[in-house]
């Protein structure tokens, strides 16, 4: 099985693909269509998110081992210390392995019903995601990856301790980072120069989200934790009630912001599909990051 990491270090840019767990038979056939029509393009891996209860876990779980007997991709799972106990972590982590997953995206999680609620650990579980990736890394051979946020994570009091904890995941033995959603290049590029002025020199990977319809701008805004510059607002919402214009063009504003992330040699692209194959196979083929084998 093949780690992240030995994907990654190769020259340019690749992309990688993220679903979500399928919550029934119809979601289902949906997501593994999408993962068929996704394949044959080579992304560097693909990973599902790990959810907050026990049906949602379970597709994460029968998915990420279909993908990993089933398909050419290599995976990568989200595993999350919500509602766990060390021992549960344990199991679900001896179950990665049994069914070939070696890459885990180690969190910590949100409380669940709601993320800015008082984070309250399993009593036999963990606090952190640092103490996460000691888990993961004393139970085997496995490459992990961790969440780092450009404008700082909202719990986070300031951006030099958001800075500090996120390099002390990657000495707890990350091997790389995923950054979540953000609008601007720069705001991704700060990010890497405070990990890089701290001294860490981690692979850090940009998150992006194809703005294809209003709903997920308003996700990006929700997940960034920050407002959208006037300056998207301007491109895209008077093309709110038009749904093709407003297709067209964010996939432009996404295509720009990625050309500036290719050229400042970011090892990778991972896209937020919501399931779906068409729009990020339309920028993996306008970006020109489909391999010469696909
Ligand atoms: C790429 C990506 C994928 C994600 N996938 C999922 C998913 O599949 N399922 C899901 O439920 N959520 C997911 N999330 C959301 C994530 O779980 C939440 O953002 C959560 O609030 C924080 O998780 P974390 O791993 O960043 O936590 P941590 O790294 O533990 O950080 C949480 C907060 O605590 C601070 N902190 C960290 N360590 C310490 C310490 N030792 N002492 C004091 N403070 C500390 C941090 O600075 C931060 O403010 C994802 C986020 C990203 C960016």
């Amino acid at each position: 099985m093949t780690f992240v990491v030995e994907r990654l270090h190769s020259a340019g840019t690749a992309f990688s693909v993220e679903f979500f767990p399928p919550r029934d038979e119809a979601d289902e056939a949906v997501l593994w269509r999408s993962i068929r029509e996704l394949e044959p393009l080579d992304p560097a891996y693909m990973s599902i998110t790990y959810g907050a209860g026990g049906s949602s876990r379970d597709g994460t779980i029968r998915s990420i081992a279909r993908a990993a007997t089933e398909t050419t991709l290599t995976p990568v799972a989200h595993l999350t210390a919500v509602d766990h106990s060390v021992a549960e972590l344990r199991n679900v982590i001896g179950w990665y392995a049994a069914v070939g997953v070696r890459n885990i995206l180690a969190l910590r999680g949100d409380p669940p019903g709601d993320p800015y609620g008082e984070w309250v650990p399993h009593p036999q579980g963990l606090n952190y995601a640092e103490e996460l990736v000691t888990l993961v890394r004393s139970l085997g051979d496995f490459c992990v990856g961790v969440s780092a946020f450009p404008y700082g994570h909202p719990r986070s009091p300031d951006l030099d301790t958001d800075t500090k904890y996120l390099v002390r995941k990657v000495k707890a033995g990350a091997d790389f980072a995923i950054a979540q959603l953000f609008f601007e290049a720069d705001d991704f590029l700060r990010l890497r120069d405070r990990v890089a002025a701290a001294g860490c020199d981690t692979l850090l990977i940009p998150g992006v989200m194809p703005l294809t319809t209003p709903r997920t701008l308003r996700t990006t805004i929700r997940l960034s934790g920050a407002p959208a510059p006037h300056r998207l607002l301007d491109r895209l919402e008077p093309l709110a009630d038009d749904p093709r214009a407003f297709r067209a063009e964010g996939l432009d504003v996404v295509t720009e912001l990625c050309e500036r992330l290719i050229a400042e040699g970011v090892p990778d692209l991972h896209f937020y599909t919501f399931n779906r194959a068409k729009a990020t196979r339309e920028l993996v083929n306008r970006l020109g990051l489909v391999p010469a084998r696909a």
